[in-house]
Parts: structure tokens; C-alpha cells; sequence
């Protein structure tokens, strides 16, 4: 059946998710405080459900977390134990049947799910579950989960209930659910999406993303693995581990590193903004060169901008040691960014999106005026960003305009969760890097490889989705080739609760 979406989910699910359980205190305001944390995943609504032992209380709203939650609200959200989800913006406007945590209350209990990723399998599985008498209020992938859970979850324990259901679906998935006052977590066989587990003084909690647990004065643990599913305590004291599924090799989102997350957060072992850091240096190694100034593209710009004029300061483009005398590049905040404008990638129309980089970012003339620049900015997705840019520095004086990327080029769609514009409105796609730079008017521009991603990243290049630079994914993705051996389950009529 036709859902009005692309077998890839439609509404993607771009999303920050956070579970937590606690011996007495009350769940609700801790998990606010890690939405808060959590607020760059995504800004167009924010949810809470939690469970006081006895029933399940939900609040979710279109919004930021600041506006969604009043007092009141967090008042009666009761219970220790608890989820909570933001959610971001799709483009082209917004989408209230998709907000969550989505809840259920089902024949053997409450449920609570807030998903981040994206399934590709999503509609056969809930064109089988509709044939079977399921009725479904969204078109998320998030409600096609929890269905399956909870009709699982009637004919077996917990943990064999999830694993079913993990057998089930494909795609990428990080989860937090509530089962009555039970949290869980659980993070897709190829950990495309982050997790983590983090101690509190008086209990545990799952967050997308470490900022989250340093915001509630916690400890990080640990990523939760591949395949892995972590039940927390009831009483707050710890945690049980499931390892459900196993694969060779993994799939991690090179992007949250380079993009989207926090770079406060420790995801998969390394600091963001280290690895960050780390890619300036290459992109200094690569292509590095000689200009009067350095400066980032705020913010998103930042850590990479400071390790590659940090790298530049040490060696020159030619990879030998400065002479003395030599004072390197000047590494200069150029452009100074209006805190208060949203986004300006998620705008609808061309127009908008242009006007929105002038609102939001201003060239500092002296820093630029008469000198050969350097512009350093994490990536490029449609060119809007760079062209502009380019031509603001310009017009603010600067002699040459030469532009850096942090990243390989984007050539293809995300389907896993991240809105990056579809294949005709990537600018990378189909076009050489001259031609591009052609494009947006630099005098030179120059991309990271992919090999120096992987080893910044310290990953083998098969353990990573690299799908938006190569066009090749690691899931079996209708009309796109993938680049391992990867088994879609099949959804027939089989069986909904196969045996162990
Ligand atoms: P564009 O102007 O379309 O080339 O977008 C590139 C700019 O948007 C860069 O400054 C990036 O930091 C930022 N960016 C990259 N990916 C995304 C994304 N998925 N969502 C929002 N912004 C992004």
C-alpha cells in the first residue's frame, strides 16, 4: 500500500533521543535537561513520556524543548522512570503526526518508543501488520516499530520480544522505549546512529549523544554496541546488556563527526571535536594553502579551521618545516554569525536560503580587506552557503577567496537519517571539484578524502556508511547499489514471532 512516501520513510527521522531511570527522583526534569542538551538534533517538536509504575504520562508538542515543557507540565509527568525525543525539521515544513516519543497502551502493557534513523524497510512491515487488523495514526517508521513490538511482545519475554523485532527491520535505528517503568535501548546491528550509556549518582541513562549525560552531571560509560540491547534497572542501580545481533562489520555515520553532533560529545570512543581538529590537519596536509588569513565558516567551521591553521603554523604547503622568521597563517574569526537566526539549510526555497546566510553571518571588513583568504567550512551540500560566502568576502575586500572543506564531496542522498537535499540539488553531484569551484566563484577549492575520514575517525573505511560520498550504502536500498553483502529481511506472511 501506498503511504504518500519513498520506501525510504518520507519523513526521515533526524532525531536525538534519551532514556532514563532513576531510584527515586522524579525521570521528567532530568530528561528535559537532556533534551536541552540534545536541542542541534532536531528543533521542530520535543517529547516526554514516563511511567509511574502504575500508568504511562506523555507530553509532546511541536517546538523547541524550552517552549514545549512548562512547570506544570513536568509536574505531571511522574514516575522515575522515562524517554524523551527531539525531533528534527524535515524540509518543506512540518509534521505533527510525527512527533514523539510515540506511546501505545497495549494488552500486555504501555509502551514508549523514540526512534532516531530511518528505516528502508518500513512499509512491509506495515503493510503486513495493516492485513493483520493493525491501525496506524502516522506515517513514521517510529509507529511501525512499536506495532511490531508490541504484538511480539504478547507472545514473548522482553528481550526475545526486541530481538524479533530487530530481526525484522532494516535500516538505521537508535531507540529508546519504555515498557511500563522498564528503559531500554537499543542501537541497530550497524550502529549507524550514536548511543551511550551514562551513570548518574542515583541512576543510569541513554542519551544520542554524551553532551546529554555531562548536562545531568553524570558519567559516560559507554557506547551502547552494535546490535546491543541495554535494560535498565528499575530501581536506578544499573544496566543488562543483550548483545542480539552481530555483524563483520559496522556502519557508522561519518557525517555526526564531521556535522551533526555536538563536538563536546564522545561518540564511538572518540571526542567530536578532536576528530574535527584532527580532519583540519589533514585538509592542511592535502591541500593546504598559503594565504594571509585562516577563518571558519561559524560555527560549523570552527574545530576544523583551528587544526588546519594549527598544522599550517608548523609546516608549509610543501609538508617542510617553517624557516625561521616564517610566522605561518593568521587564524582570524572573519565572519561573525547572528546567534539568533535559525537553520538556514531546512528553508524551503532557494530564495530563502540565500537571504537567510546574509541575515546570519556578517564579514568583519579589517579582518579580510586587501588579503588572500582562507575559508574553512565543514561541508558542502547544495553550494548555497559557499557561493555566498565567497561573494560577501569579496565584496568585503578580500584579494583571493580559496575554500576548504572538511569533508568529501556530497554526491549522494542520505537515507539514514540525515536531510542532506535530494541527488538534482547537491552540488556535488555529477560536477568535478573544478567545476564546483567554478560554481561558487573560489579561487581554489579543495575537498578531504575519504581515506583521511576513515583514519581521523580511526575506523577501516567497511565499518563506516560513507553512502552521501560515494553513493553506495551499506543497506539494501531500492534503486541504489550498496557496498557489502548485505541480507534484507524478507516480510512475507510467515509468522509474525518466528522461534529462537
Ligand atoms: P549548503 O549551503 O546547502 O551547501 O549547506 C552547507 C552548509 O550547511 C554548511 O555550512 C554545513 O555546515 C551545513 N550543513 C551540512 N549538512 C547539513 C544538514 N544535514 N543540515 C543542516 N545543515 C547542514
Amino acid at each position: 500500500m501506498d503511504h504518500g512516501r519513498d520506501q525510504t520513510g518520507g519523513p526521515r527521522e533526524k532525531c536525538g533521543v534519551v532514556g532514563v531511570s532513576l531510584s527515586e527522583r522524579s525521570a521528567a526534569r532530568p530528561l528535559y535537561y537532556s533534551l536541552y542538551a540534545l536541542q542541534h538534533r532536531g528543533q521542530e517538536s520535543a517529547g516526554i513520556v514516563t511511567h509511574d509504575g502504575f500508568q504511562q504520562h506523555s507530553h509532546v508538542e511541536m517546538g523547541l524543548v524550552g517552549d514545549v515543557f512548562a512547570e506544570d507540565d513536568l509536574d505531571q509527568l511522574n514516575g522515575t522512570a522515562g524517554i524523551g525525543h527531539v525531533r528534527y525539521p524535515t524540509a518543506g515544513g512540518v509534521n505533527t503526526c510525527c512527533a514523539q516519543p510515540f506511546s501505545v497502551s497495549f494488552k500486555s502493557g504501555s509502551l514508549g518508543l523514540a526512534h532516531n534513523g530511518n528505516l528502508v524497510n518500513a512499509d512491509e512491515i506495515r503493510d503486513e501488520l495493516e492485513g493483520l487488523g493493525h491501525a496506524f495514526t502516522s506515517t513514521g517508521d517510529t509507529e511501525v516499530i512499536a506495532h511490531d513490538l508490541a504484538r511480539n511482545l504478547l507472545e514473548a519475554d522482553l528481550v526475545r520480544a526486541v530481538k524479533k523485532t530487530m530481526e525484522r527491520i532494516h535500516g538505521s535505528y537508535s531507540l529508546t522505549i519504555s515498557h511500563d517503568d522498564v528503559v531500554l535501548g537499543v542501537r541497530d546491528p550497524e550502529g549507524n546512529r550514536p548511543l551511550c550509556i551514562g551513570e548518574l549518582d542515583d541512576g543510569y541513562v541513554l542519551a544520542s549523544e554524551s553532551a546529554a549525560i555531562d548536562t545531568l552531571d553524570g558519567d559516560l560509560v559507554r557506547d551502547v554496541r552494535p546490535g546491543e540491547l541495554v535494560v535498565l534497572d528499575r530501581d536506578g542501580t544499573g544496566f543488562d546488556s543483550y548483545q542480539l545481533v552481530d555483524r563483520d562489520n559496522t556502519a557508522h555515520c561519518f557525517f555526526e563527526h564531521v556535522y551533526f553532533a555536538r563536538p563536546d560529545s564522545v561518540i564511538d570512543d572518540s571526542l567530536v571535536y578532536e576528530v574535527r581538529r584532527t580532519l583540519g590537519r589533514k585538509l592542511w596536509e592535502e591541500s593546504g594553502i598559503e594565504t594571509d588569513v585562516v577563518m571558519p565558516v561559524p560555527d560549523s567551521g570552527r574545530a576544523f579551521a583551528s587544526g588546519y591553521a594549527e598544522a599550517a603554523n608548523g609546516t608549509t604547503a610543501e609538508g617542510e618545516e617553517r624557516p625561521e622568521g616564517d610566522d605561518g597563517v593568521e587564524f582570524a574569526e572573519g565572519l561573525m554569525k547572528n546567534r539568533y537566526v535559525g537553520r538556514t539549510f531546512i528553508m524551503p526555497t532557494q530564495d530563502e536560503r540565500e537571504r537567510a546566510v546574509r541575515l546570519k553571518l556578517n564579514p568583519i571588513k579589517s579582518t579580510v580587506e586587501g588579503k588572500t583568504v582562507t575559508l574553512i567550512d565543514d561541508s558542502i551540500v547544495r553550494g548555497t552557503t559557499s557561493t555566498q560566502l565567497v561573494e560577501l568576502l569579496r565584496d568585503a575586500g578580500a584579494e583571493e577567496v580559496h575554500l576548504r572543506i572538511g569533508a568529501p564531496p556530497i554526491v549522494a542522498p542520505c537515507y539514514m537519517g540525515i536531510d542532506m537535499a535530494s541527488r538534482e540539488e547537491l552540488i556535488a553531484a555529477g560536477q568535478s571539484v573544478d567545476d564546483i569551484g567554478e560554481q561558487i566563484s573560489a579561487d581554489s577549492l579543495s575537498y578531504l578524502s575519504i581515506d583521511a575520514v576513515a583514519e581521523a575517525l580511526g575506523e577501516s573505511r567497511a565499518d563506516l556508511c560513507l553512502g552521501c560520498v560515494t553513493g553506495e550504502y551499506p543497506y539494501d536500498i531500492e534503486g541504489e547499489t550498496t557496498d557489502r553483502d548485505v541480507e534484507r529481511p524478507q516480510i512475507g506472511d510467515t509468522s509474525l514471532v518466528a522461534d529462537d
